[in-house]
């Protein structure tokens, strides 16, 4: 089992030292560090080098911290910028499907904007396809006039449906706007296709966009897998992730048909706090974890380090974005003990 380990820029190294602690205690897991973002614009010059790149592609799986800093901010349109790393190497491997996970841990319940009655229960992912749809049709201009073209084709739907379908404990909620959009006619009809031929015990329903916005915060605990398209799903993931109150405790995962997948906490490199030893590494090590479910199939061992990071945050663990003042240190020897 083969890791391409990206530490990146500010806190990305911090998290990232966490998590090799952790998997120690796992499995036994090779590691490739390889320079991405900042860090390799300093070293190389470009934000993702190949020498990055191909050890991504050769690995069975890319865990990556994060990318950016005030460092290389900058206006000049042809200068490297950090995120250029990020999207160079999502576009390169190939990952159409983009998994959000929020389950708020029972007691973080009152860091969440809406009422613990509202949120309680609530265990659901947010599948969002990401590499078409109308961040991605033409576009243009014409006269006074702007348009942007929303395109879907049968395989790129059928593809994204079968990582929900898989992904589902028991229920799949496709959301699209089927009553005013062509291409969301289409969604529908190639997702009741693939559930019908390949996964009739799942449960599947279908839900209007609008509708689905109001019922996340209304009624969370109704979802297990949201399946949609590339801007639905960008808006309702963020507003989904509002319901664990943190950004510290989020994880996601990206994953292409054949390139290994990648695995990053959904948080920036937190320039503000870096090399303080206050990062939180809960949004890490919960990456890690679905790196040891998506990328490896282990889901007693994922299911272990989820149940370790919840247990530590029952215990108390709290580091100072999350109220508290335990260190990084703190919490990967808490969640260390609990595993
Ligand atoms: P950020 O997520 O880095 O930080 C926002 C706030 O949340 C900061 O106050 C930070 O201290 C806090 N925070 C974030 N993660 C934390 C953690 N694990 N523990 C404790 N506190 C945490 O977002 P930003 O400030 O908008 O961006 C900073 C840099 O990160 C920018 O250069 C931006 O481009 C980059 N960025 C990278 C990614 C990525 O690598 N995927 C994502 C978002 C932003």
């Amino acid at each position: 089992m083969r890791i391409a380990l990206l530490p990146g820029d500010g806190i990305g190294p911090e998290i990232t030292e966490a998590s090799l602690r952790v998997l120690e205690k796992l499995g036994d897991f090779e590691t490739d560090e390889q320079l991405i973002g900042g860090a390799a614009i300093d070293a190389t010059g470009e934000p993702l080098p190949q020498a990055t790149l191909d050890a991504s592609k050769q690995a069975d799986a890319v865990l990556l911290g994060a990318v950016g800093g005030p460092k290389w901010d900058t206006t000049k349109p042809d200068a490297p910028r950090p995120e250029q790393g990020l999207l160079g190497l999502r576009k390169e491997l190939g990952l159409f499907a983009n998994l959000r996970p929020v389950r708020p841990v029972p007691a973080l319940y009152d860091a969440s904007p809406l009422r613990r009655d509202r949120i309680e229960g609530t265990n659901l992912i947010v599948i969002r396809e990401l590499t078409g749809g109308i961040y991605f049709g033409e576009r243009g201009r014409n006269g006074d006039t702007a348009y942007d073209t929303c395109i879907y084709s049968v395989a790129e739907i059928e593809r994204i449906a079968r990582v929900a379908f898989k992904t589902a404990r028991a229920k799949v909620t496709s959301v699209d706007k089927a009553n005013v959009l062509e291409s969301s006619r289409l969604w529908r009809e190639v997702v009741m296709r693939v559930h019908s031929e390949e996964f009739p015990w799942v449960q599947l329903e279908h839900l209007l966009v609008d509708n689905a916005a109001m019922q996340l915060v209304n009624a969370p605990r109704h979802f297990d897998t949201i399946l949609t398209e590339n801007m639905f799903g960008d808006i309702l993931s963020d507003e989904a992730a509002m319901l664990t109150g943190s950004l510290g405790m989020l994880p996601s995962a990206s994953l292409g048909a054949n390139a290994p997948g990648l695995f990053e906490p959904a948080h920036g490199s937190a320039p503000d706090i870096a090399g303080t030893g206050m990062a939180n590494p809960l949004a890490m090590l919960a990456s890690v974890a679905m790196m040891l479910r998506h990328g490896f199939s282990l889901e007693t061992e994922a299911a272990a380090l989820e149940s370790a990071i919840d247990r530590a945050l029952e215990g108390g663990l709290r580091t100072p974005d999350l109220g508290g003042d335990a260190t990084t240190e703190d919490a990967v020897r808490t969640v260390l003990s609990n595993l």
